[in-house]
């Protein structure tokens, strides 16, 4: 069944007409309250305008949302592109599925075409492929307490993954980025994601990074022994870095592992302690003075934004994973990771995109002049063994 809710009935009875090839049952909603009282399936498709009287297309959204609708929806809007892309975005944090937008006015062979490729698609039951949120919705209502994780950190539960980074343009190695895993007794693997909101709850986040910083640094101490030129990114958050002594901890750390301070990145995200900032500017820039290298990490979300980018002398930027995941198929994330690239390039930092799942994505991000990737399409993260696997083997291939 095909729902056209539209305001305007001329343009209602031509959406309609445009339908009738693909589908036989139409019905057309001149209002929104009304529609909203149906009962939807998954087979359904709906045509919405997103400016409706009474009730607006963001209201209809929340409203199919509540009633977890499962059909799929074709958002129309008179409005410019990006007010209909920012009305997608939201549907699809609410778990909608929306699988084509469009802009008034209509172009009637797009509506077709699309229409057309939804009968020949077998229909699904899942709401929202692309939907990030599925994971973790399931994952978070897991509980840890302040002793179990207490614990992890002191029985060395917690271990590093490593996720290469590569020149875009020779395709060198450029280093890894160490990534946090829980091997948990009784639940197997656990993400960062679903146990670094308990260890900060916690306060527990300084031992955690005191114990992953001294496992990367040893970590790139025995590559360097076995003969791989790798750098290590790690990750830390800026309220970690209160301790106005951690350049100093850092320095005997790296001359006890005989390794350069340069080989060490460390990957820095904002939290919401803006109180803090003062005090890890200070740090940040003494452990840039002292030779580490410094990265603004998921640059373009939450706090990592211009002001940190302007007081705090990073030599890199990370382009968050959320533009570069839409970069092929989303306008505004296209111009967006542009602006990034120039800006950083003409701050004089290099760039790294994370989060290259395809080929067409690395081939755009080379030639908008990305200098590094990250990604699945390269290698996902990898266990220290595997990493050690995966450098003989890329080191065999350069060589070649
Ligand atoms: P991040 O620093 O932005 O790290 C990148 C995340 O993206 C990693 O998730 C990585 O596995 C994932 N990723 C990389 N390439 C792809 C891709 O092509 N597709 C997709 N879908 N995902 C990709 P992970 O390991 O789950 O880490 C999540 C976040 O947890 C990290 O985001 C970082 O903010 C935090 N984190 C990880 N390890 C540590 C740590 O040792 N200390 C601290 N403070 N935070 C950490
Ligand atoms: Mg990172
Ligand atoms: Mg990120």
């Amino acid at each position: 069944m095909l729902y056209i809710v539209e305001d305007d009935p001329d343009f209602a009875a031509l959406l309609k007409e445009i339908s009738k090839e693909a589908f036989s049952d139409v019905e057309i909603f001149l209002n929104s309250p009304d529609f909203i009282k149906k009962q939807l399936t998954c087979n359904d498709v709906v045509i919405l305008d997103i400016k409706m009287p009474k009730m607006d297309g963001v209201e209809i959204l929340r409203a199919l949302a509540e009633k977890n609708c499962l059909s799929k929806l074709i958002l129309i809007s008179g409005f410019d592109s990006s007010v209909l892309h920012s009305t997608a975005m939201l549907a699809q944090q609410l778990g909608l599925q929306v699988i084509a937008q469009i802009t008034k006015p209509v172009d009637p062979d797009k509506v077709q075409a699309i229409l057309a490729s939804l009968i020949k698609q077998p229909s699904t039951n899942i709401t929202n492929i692309a939907n990030p949120s599925t994971k973790s919705t399931v994952v978070k209502s897991t509980h840890f307490s302040k002793e179990e994780i207490s614990k992890a950190i002191k029985d060395n539960q917690l271990v590093l993954y490593y996720q290469p980074q590569v020149d875009l343009k020779t395709n060198k190695l450029i280093g890894v980025e160490a990534l946090v895993r829980w091997i948990h007794p009784e639940k197997s693997m656990i993400f960062p994601d679903d146990f670094l909101p308990f260890v900060e709850k916690y306060n527990l986040l300084e031992p955690l990074t005191d114990s992953i910083i001294k496992i990367a640094i040893e970590q790139e101490s025995e590559w360097e022994k076995l003969g791989y030129n790798v750098n290590v990114s790690i990750n830390i958050c800026a309220s970690n870095v209160t301790s106005l002594s951690l350049p100093e901890k850092l320095e005997e750390l790296i001359k006890k592992a005989s390794i350069k301070p340069s080989k060490i990145c460390f990957e820095v995200t904002e939290s919401e302690l803006m109180g803090e900032l003062i005090p890890s500017m200070d740090t940040l820039t003494r452990m840039r003075l002292k030779g580490f290298h410094l990265s603004i990490d998921d640059f373009g979300t939450g706090y990592s934004s211009l002001l940190q980018l302007y007081r705090i002398p990073f030599n890199e930027l990370k382009i968050d994973r959320s533009f570069i995941s839409k970069l092929l198929s989303s306008s505004e994330s296209k111009v967006i990771v542009d602006t990034c690239i120039t800006l950083s390039h003409k701050l004089g930092m290099k760039v790294v995109a994370e989060g290259i799942e395809d080929k067409e994505t690395f081939k755009l991000l080379l030639s908008m002049g990305c200098d590094i990737g990250q990604g699945y399409y390269i290698s996902k993260p990898l266990s220290k063994l595997d990493t050690t696997y995966w450098l003989h083997e890329y080191k065999k291939v350069k060589q070649s």
